[in-house]
This record gives C-alpha cells, sequence and structure tokens, in this order.
C-alpha cells in the first residue's frame, strides 16, 4: 500500500487517526501470543461509517484488515501475518443503551469489560462472561473469541450472553444480525457464526447483550489436597452432583510454587488447591450448595477448608488464582511464560489425569508447564515455561505442544476452551476439525470473498506455528549460528 493508500485513508479518518510510525506498526504487531508481524498502517475508526469507509476503500484492493480490541489473545489472532490494515476499534467505546425493562444493554465493540460492569453495577444488573483479561479487553474481542471466565461454569461463554449485534461486511455493508429478544427463531443463527470467528467474517461494530441480576449472596470456599488425583475426584464428584456452582478451580503445585514465590502468600506446598463459590439470591440455597462442594473436598481427602461469605475474604481466598499469570512470568530467571497449549477443554473425569499427563509431557520436553483452569467449565490451562532466547527450547516447546493437544483429542478433549485458535492453535485446530475444515472454508468465502478479513488464520493458517510469524522473542546471537 502506497502514499496514494495511506493520504486515502487519513481523507476517510483524519491525519490523527492514521499511524505509520514503526513504533506504532510494532505496537500494533504482536499481542499476547509469541507472534509478531508488522501492519502496513493502523488506523482508529470512531463510527460504523469510518469503518465501512475503511472496508470500501481495502476490499477491491485486497488489502487485508485486521480487527483489533485490546491486543490481549493469546493465539495471534489479531497479528497481521500477512500486513494490511490493523483496524484499532477501541475508539468505538461508548455503551449506547442500558434498557433496565427489557435486559438488555447495547454497546459499541471497543468498550472494555470492566467499564461496562461498573456501569451496570449502579443498576444491580451485570454482564456474566468476564475474563481474566476483562481490565482491558473490549466486547468486540471477547465476541470474536467466545471468552469466558471464572463464573462461565453458572453464567455461560459469551455465546450465551449475545442477544444481536450489527457487522460490517468485506465489502463496507452494515447488517443487523440476531434480535433484541431472549428468544429467536429466525432461520440460520448468524450472530452466533460470529461468535468465535476471530475476525475473519466481519467488523463487529455494536452488539446486544443480555445482563443479569448481581446476586445477594457468594460463599467461597477452598481445599487443600496432597494428590492431584484426590483433587481430580472431587472435581468430578462436584460437577456430577447436580450443584448450580458458580465457580470451580484448580491450582496445581508449580502454580502454588509460583505464586508463593513471586506474591509470598504462603500457600502450602500441596499437590492441588481446589477453589469453590456458590451464588444466589436465597442465602440457604447458597448454603447447601456450597456445604456439598465442601463435604466432597473432604470425603477425596481435602484438607484446610475455609468458607467465607465476606468480601474481603473472598479476595484474599482467590488471590492466589488472580496473581497467578504475572507470578508465572516470574518464576524463573530468563524464563518465559508463553501461551502455548494453554487452554483446552477435557471432561471432568479426566480433569487430573490430563494434569499429570501435562507434567510427564513438560518434563520429557525440558520445560516447565502448570496445570490450572475453570475446571468447571472443563477448562485445563497450562503455560509453557521456557528460555525463549534458545532455539531448542522452541523445538522443545513445539514437541510438548503437539503431544499434548494429541493427548487432550484422544480422550474427547478440545483444542481451545476459550483462548481462541488463531496461528499457535490452528494446527491442533486443524486436526481436531479436519471434517469440517472445507465447510468453513466456503463460510470464509460467502461472507468474504475476496479474503481480506484477517487472512491466514483459523483453517487458513500455517501448520508449523513456530515458522508462521517472527517470534515476539528475541533468540540469543550464540544460539541463532
Ligand atoms: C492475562 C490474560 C488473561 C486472560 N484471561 C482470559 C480468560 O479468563 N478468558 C478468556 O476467554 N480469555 C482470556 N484471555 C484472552 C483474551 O483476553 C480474550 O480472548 C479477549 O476476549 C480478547 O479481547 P481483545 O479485546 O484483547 O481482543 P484482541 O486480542 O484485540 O482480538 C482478538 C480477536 O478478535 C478479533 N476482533 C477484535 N475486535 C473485533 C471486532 N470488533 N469485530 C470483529 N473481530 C474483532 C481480532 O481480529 C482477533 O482475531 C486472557 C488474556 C490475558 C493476556
Amino acid at each position: 500500500m502506497g502514499l496514494v493508500g495511506i493520504e486515502r485513508l487519513k481523507g476517510i479518518l483524519g491525519d490523527e487517526n492514521v499511524k505509520t510510525d514503526l513504533a506504532d506498526l510494532y505496537v500494533y504487531g504482536s499481542d499476547a501470543s509469541v507472534h509478531e508481524a508488522l501492519p502496513w498502517v493502523v488506523v482508529r475508526p470512531h463510527t460504523i461509517e469510518d469503518v465501512q469507509n475503511i472496508m470500501r476503500y481495502a476490499n477491491p484492493r485486497l488489502i487485508p484488515v485486521v480487527a483489533r480490541g485490546a491486543g490481549s489473545g493469546m493465539s495471534g489472532q489479531a497479528v497481521p501475518s500477512k500486513g494490511g490494515i490493523v483496524m484499532d476499534l477501541k475508539r468505538m467505546n461508548k455503551i449506547l443503551e442500558i434498557n433496565l425493562e427489557d435486559t438488555y444493554v447495547r454497546v459499541e465493540p471497543g468498550v472494555v469489560d470492566d467499564d461496562l460492569n461498573r456501569a451496570l453495577k449502579s443498576h444491580n444488573v451485570f454482564y456474566p462472561p468476564t475474563p481474566a483479561s476483562s481490565r482491558i479487553a473490549t466486547i468486540g474481542g471477547e465476541i470474536a473469541n467466545n471468552a469466558s471466565g471464572v463464573r462461565s461454569v453458572k453464567y455461560g461463554a459469551v455465546r450465551d450472553s449475545i442477544l444481536g449485534m450489527k457487522v460490517v461486511m468485506a465489502n463496507g455493508d452494515l447488517i443487523n444480525l440476531g434480535a433484541k429478544t431472549r428468544v429467536e427463531a429466525t432461520g440460520y443463527q448468524l450472530d452466533r457464526l460470529m461468535v468465535g470467528s476471530e475476525g475473519t467474517l466481519g467488523i463487529i461494530v455494536e452488539a446486544t447483550l443480555k445482563f443479569v441480576p448481581i446476586p445477594k449472596y457468594r460463599c467461597m470456599g477452598i481445599a487443600k489436597f496432597n494428590k492431584l488425583e484426590d483433587a481430580g475426584n472431587a472435581i468430578s464428584e462436584i460437577m456430577s452432583s447436580g450443584i448450580n456452582l458458580s465457580m470451580l478451580e484448580l491450582m496445581d503445585n508449580v502454580a502454588i510454587k509460583a505464586v508463593n514465590q513471586a506474591q509470598n502468600l504462603g500457600l502450602p506446598d500441596v499437590e492441588a488447591i481446589l477453589m469453590f463459590e456458590a451464588d444466589g439470591m436465597v442465602k440457604e440455597g447458597v448454603d447447601i450448595e456450597v456445604k456439598k462442594m465442601m463435604e466432597s473436598c473432604k470425603k477425596h481427602k481435602g484438607f484446610g477448608i475455609e468458607l467465607s461469605y465476606d468480601a474481603k475474604e473472598r479476595t484474599r481466598i482467590f488471590s492466589g488464582r488472580k496473581k497467578l499469570f504475572p507470578a508465572l512470568s516470574q518464576f524463573k530467571e530468563y524464563y518465559s511464560c508463553t501461551s502455548l497449549a494453554d487452554d483446552m477443554a477435557v471432561p471432568y473425569s479426566k480433569m487430573a489425569e490430563t494434569a499429570q499427563k501435562i507434567h510427564e509431557i513438560a518434563k520429557r520436553n525440558n520445560v516447565i508447564m502448570t496445570a490450572y483452569g475453570h475446571c468447571g467449565s472443563g477448562c485445563m490451562h497450562t503455560k509453557i515455561l521456557m528460555d525463549t532466547r534458545k532455539k531448542s527450547q522452541w523445538e522443545d516447546a513445539k514437541r510438548a505442544v503437539f503431544e499434548i493437544y494429541e493427548y487432550v483429542r484422544s480422550i474427547g478433549g478440545t483444542t481451545s476452551a476459550e483462548h481462541g485458535i488463531g496461528i499457535s492453535k490452528a494446527p491442533a485446530f486443524k486436526r481436531e476439525k479436519s471434517d469440517s475444515l472445507n465447510l468453513m472454508r466456503a463460510v470464509k468465502k460467502a461472507f468474504d470473498p475476496n479474503n481480506i478479513l484477517n487472512p491466514g488464520k483459523l483453517m487458513d493458517a500455517p501448520d508449523d506455528w513456530v515458522t508462521a510469524t517472527s517470534l515476539r522473542y528475541r533468540l540469543d546471537e550464540k544460539d541463532m549460528k
């Protein structure tokens, strides 16, 4: 794209909303994944019309366009691997309507999750999916990834909170999908197709979301286990007992060591910790549910059990889990915490076995891995900790990633629970969904015949994630010889 193109975009958006400085291109060339690729230009639309005009410019010229919210995606979804335009949607951040009577909220795509929940709180309602990144993640990015969070076991993932949306298509047309009502049976649920589409089908420019009342009572518990297997058995029992729990989180020993080391939390050096929660409008109901979970933990040799309704105490109980991600980044000198094979979902009965398998695979491949996650929704998080300066460690990580996904597939699990596919998860995703890839390509062609919307992702991403783009980490020069 030459100077003339840049001038055209400036004509559409104003000089201040079109960036070509190298520093800007670097900032927009990576996300929270291992990947890096520079865009040709960064644009910042403020209105739906701006988005339409950008697409009308890019589409006939076959210029790639990558939508971007906060850039907190962990699989390279927002990395412009084919160059082109990065469209930063954070300036479209207005809450357009809070409709208490009809229980929905209408927002622009750049609204940050926490900002939305702050606005809803004064009405005693909340938008529940809330990923751990809610301080920065945008609603557009959450929809495009089908994000979820600690309470998704009860309240569902983002797809369960969507009523409708407005989307700008590749050719600049604006379409309305879904409805404002709680139910809708008007043919293909195209709004659902946008959920998890990772910017490959259209640009979400407005969303209608449902909200739910903030529960009056919330009780959280914690239990420690000397054996991971016991924690796994407690998880299976809790999840098949019919309790309507609002949270069930696991931390393994590596995770415990990491938070103790970085935050001095003094958690016991056990094989596993479970954190559980029930919430509701009636205290007696919450009591029954949380006690049932406590009994399951006790039955499976859980000890050191604490329960609390108090908000401050709940924050203390949960603090280890909350601080885990930054703690892992400081686990070992020169080691980085990479988001690789980081969020599979597995059947409840296989949680403990999966955690054990992760440790085995890590050991065999000279990397450090941890197992934690929203086990209430079957989500098993890992992170690969490795010396990213060493080329050999990338080969180690590649083998470990392959082995983990093969194992997860063999037990009926899935490649991603919530972090999406992008580039790094694509090889495993393609193996898992091999029978529907052609159908996905046909859908993509129907929405985006010129293949300009976030090309080279999902089913069209390369088979080797290590060489798919540059890596965000710099290799040691000695190691490159
Ligand atoms: C510390 C940390 C913790 C995290 N915890 C969680 C968690 O608990 N649960 C979870 O689900 N995820 C989690 N994530 C991952 C990430 O935050 C989520 O996937 C989030 O939804 C991404 O939002 P974003 O605004 O950063 O999107 P981006 O990273 O900017 O974009 C992600 C994808 O969405 C597309 N996109 C963005 N906006 C639009 C739009 N308006 N229209 C069309 N496509 C669009 C992009 O093209 C890209 O493909 C975490 C990330 C970090 C760094």
